[in-house]
């Protein structure tokens, strides 16, 4: 563009943004710059505020300023059993569920040969370490249902088998509320495969 070397760069800068093109920066950085700068300079400090302080959770590895989470140091959860998840958010959305009460494991990403992350990479070291340290009766594996988070949780099921640590794989299946026949051939294959016993009264 060329009229202001400081607008140019706050544009080059939000394409660092995951789906954020060349149009959506400008029209972010014009937004900010002509209707909102309060809540910009709100958003500009909040940002450096985080990167600075944030760290991770020196036990799940969930992201915190804390050196202890939130979660983990809450009396009032099930210390023994935990639920191993790829990201933060997949800690929020079971969290939105209010159905599990236990601790997390955040791997921060999964097993992926190609890109060159293996179980080193992942840091399972630190993971296994952990599992064995806290007396866990049982580990869930919430990795994700790619063929990414398949490998994951088989990989991470045979090394909770070495150190005698139960674990489990969440569910996949047909999802409430929806029609079968719109389902992929993937997902109605496992729903039939890991049925479940009706609880009937007689
Ligand atoms: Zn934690």
């Amino acid at each position: 563009m060329g009229f202001s070397p400081l607008v140019d760069e706050l544009i080059q800068n939000l394409q660092f943004l995951p789906g954020v093109g060349p149009k959506s920066a400008q029209r972010l950085a014009f937004n900010m710059l002509q209707r909102n700068r309060a809540a910009a300079q709100k958003l500009a400090t909040s940002i450096a505020l985080a990167v600075e302080q944030v760290g991770k959770c020196t036990r799940c590895q969930i992201l915190s300023e804390l050196k202890i989470c939130d979660i983990c140091n809450n009396p009032q959860r099930h210390k023994q059993l935990l639920c191993v998840v790829e990201t933060a958010a997949d800690v929020l959305a079971i969290e939105q569920t209010a159905s599990y009460r236990g601790l997390y494991y955040v791997l921060g990403g999964h097993l992926s040969p190609i890109d060159g992350i293996g179980p080193k990479e992942l840091g399972l070291e630190q993971f296994t370490q952990y599992v064995q340290a806290q007396a866990f009766t049982e580990v869930i594996l919430a990795t994700g249902t790619t063929v990414e988070g398949e490998t994951t949780a088989y990989y991470l099921a045979n090394l909770l088998n070495k150190s005698q640590i139960s674990s489990s794989r969440i569910a996949h299946g047909a999802p409430l509320g929806g029609e079968l026949e719109y389902l992929d051939a993937g997902t109605l294959t496992k729903a039939i495969s890991l049925r479940a016993k009706l609880e009937v009264s007689s």
